[in-house]
């Protein structure tokens, strides 16, 4: 007897033409979402995703059994995530290539989320040019304690700082616990410059604010501060990418904001991913349509 398939849980999606196999699996037990809702939200969201998630390197959190099972970190694949799912050269320390995955079509994506990927993250570079950052973003991860109001008037601090510069920053709440201050760039610096002006940069806030912030990488010396993670800014290094659901309770998503809105937010996980139709509408929204563009280049530190 041949085993038929639910038409419903097994039905191709809108746009991607992926097939999301075994649909009706809980990945996030606290809230019941399963696979299928994520695929779903994915399917809505593709198309205010790649613009900025689209044609760069990116690492993968794959969750294939669920959030609270083995979840892995991914930046290679040996060719089992299909054509979709694109590939593109990359020289290691050693001297050697290594294919790092992109995509650049909703059918990229979703097949990614297929294979069990709930988080995208990403370099901060396309792929025409690996060596040179499209964008500079600096990770605010508070210490326990912190209110989420202390890092929302720190990112505004960051803003200040760096519009001083001629730097415009774009804030993103992470879905987790904190906010990315992002600063697009006309890719024309290197990475060691674009590590060494984000090192320097933190360093100086953190020295002019020493109560407030710390660059300090050993986690003893953050105790009720803001750690300015200035390492998102160096070759290989990822950040979550803008409208990536999260693999912690209840599905949030990165949300890219005006700092308006971020003003009065009481929350870095306020959104999740049953939100897709409102992701959509705020999107083409005229504050946030031009969110993460602007052509301005690295400036003197
Ligand atoms: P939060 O607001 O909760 O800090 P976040 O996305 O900023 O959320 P971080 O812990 O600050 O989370 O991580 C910063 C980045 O480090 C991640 O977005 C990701 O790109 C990268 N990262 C996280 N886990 C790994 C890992 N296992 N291997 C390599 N890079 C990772
Ligand atoms: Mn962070
Ligand atoms: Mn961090």
């Amino acid at each position: 007897i041949l085993e038929v398939e639910a038409p419903v849980a097994e039905a191709p999606a809108a746009t991607s033409g992926v097939k999301i196999s075994n649909r009706d699996r809980v990945i996030f037990p606290e809230g019941t979402l399963t696979k299928g809702e994520l695929a779903d939200y994915y399917e809505a969201v593709a198309e205010i995703m790649l613009p900025w998630a689209g044609s760069r390197p990116i690492s993968l959190v794959r969750c294939p059994q669920g959030r609270d099972k083995k979840c892995f970190f991914q930046k290679h694949d040996a060719g089992s995530f299909g054509h979709d799912v694109k590939q593109v050269g990359i020289l290691e320390k050693d001297g050697h290539e290594e294919p790092y995955l992109f995509v650049d079509t909703p059918a990229g994506l979703l097949t990614c989320v297929q294979m069990g990927t709930i988080e995208f993250h990403g370099w901060g570079a396309r792929i025409e040019d690996v060596e040179k950052a499209d964008r500079l973003v600096f990770d605010l991860d508070p210490d326990e304690g912190l209110d989420f109001k202390d890092v929302v008037s720190a990112a505004f601090h960051l803003q200040d700082v760096l519009g001083q510069m001629g730097l415009v920053t774009f804030p993103m709440v992470t879905g987790g616990k904190g906010v990315h201050v992002i600063a697009p760039l006309t890719p024309t610096a290197e990475w060691p410059q674009v590590k060494d002006f984000a090192h320097r940069f933190a360093v100086a806030l953190a020295q002019a604010n020493p109560e407030r912030f710390t660059a300090a990488l050993a986690k003893a010396k953050r105790t009720g501060k803001i750690f300015i993670d200035y390492l998102r800014n160096q070759r290989g290094a990822t950040a979550v990418l803008p409208y990536s659901a999260r693999s912690r309770p209840f599905a949030p998503i990165a949300v890219p904001l005006t700092w308006e809105e971020l003003r009065d937010l009481e929350s870095p996980d306020r959104w999740h991913i049953g939100d897709a139709a409102e992701m959509l509408k705020r999107a083409a929204s005229k504050d946030l349509a031009h969110w993460g563009r602007a052509d301005q280049v690295l400036p003197d530190l």
